[in-house]
């Protein structure tokens, strides 16, 4: 399948979590094989040469992106994940989203100093998760190389909250 297609198969949900926000419902693109492939080829392809040590995926849809990444590079994942989920010592952050507040946590152990991390999440809204995610991965002193996102918003201007030169979405909506 060609990028120019996916947008056709993705769900645009009006209204939904709440009036206003459209929602981009990736589970009618997840679901196509083709599609799903194309996707994670793209993204690979595009970090190849980024030297990447690591790829951390943010809850839930991320996990999604991220292991397939991973998988593809022969690398392994760490899941950034939403408050109480994870068993061990974590460390956590506090961000705002397009319709609401959340906090992300990590495991303490999740990445070592100075490795070299990809962040991935299914879509880049207002930035809030995927900064928080990067400070995450800043504080427990890894340096973020690269952000991966299928779909972008880019009227939210997410991107302006991301400190990296090196972000990349698939699909984007002006
Ligand atoms: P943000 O922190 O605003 O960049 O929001 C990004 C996170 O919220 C991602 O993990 C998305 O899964 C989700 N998200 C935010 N807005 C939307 C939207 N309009 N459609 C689908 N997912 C969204």
């Amino acid at each position: 399948m060609l990028v120019s297609d996916l947008k056709n198969i993705i769900r645009e949900v009006p209204d939904y979590p709440k009036p206003g926000i459209v929602f981009y419902d990736l589970t009618t693109l997840f679901k196509n094989g083709g599609a799903f492939r194309t996707v994670i080829e793209r993204l690979a392809e595009r970090f190849r040469e980024d030297k990447i040590d690591m790829v951390v995926g943010i809850e839930a849809r991320g996990f999604m992106l991220a292991a397939a990444l991973a998988y593809e590079y022969g690398l392994g994942i760490v899941p950034v994940r939403k408050p109480g989920k994870l068993p061990w010592r974590i460390t956590g952050e506090d961000y705002t989203l397009e319709y609401g507040q959340g906090r992300l946590e990590v495991h303490e152990d999740a990445v070592e100093k100075g490795q070299r991390v990809l962040i991935v999440d299914d879509v880049l809204a207002t930035g809030g998760t995927a900064a928080a995610t990067g400070r995450l991965i800043n504080r427990l002193g890894a340096s973020v190389c690269g952000y991966a996102f299928l779909v972008e918003l880019c009227f939210l201007n997410g991107r302006d909250l991301l400190r990296s030169d090196n972000v990349f979405s698939l699909i984007s909506y002006p």
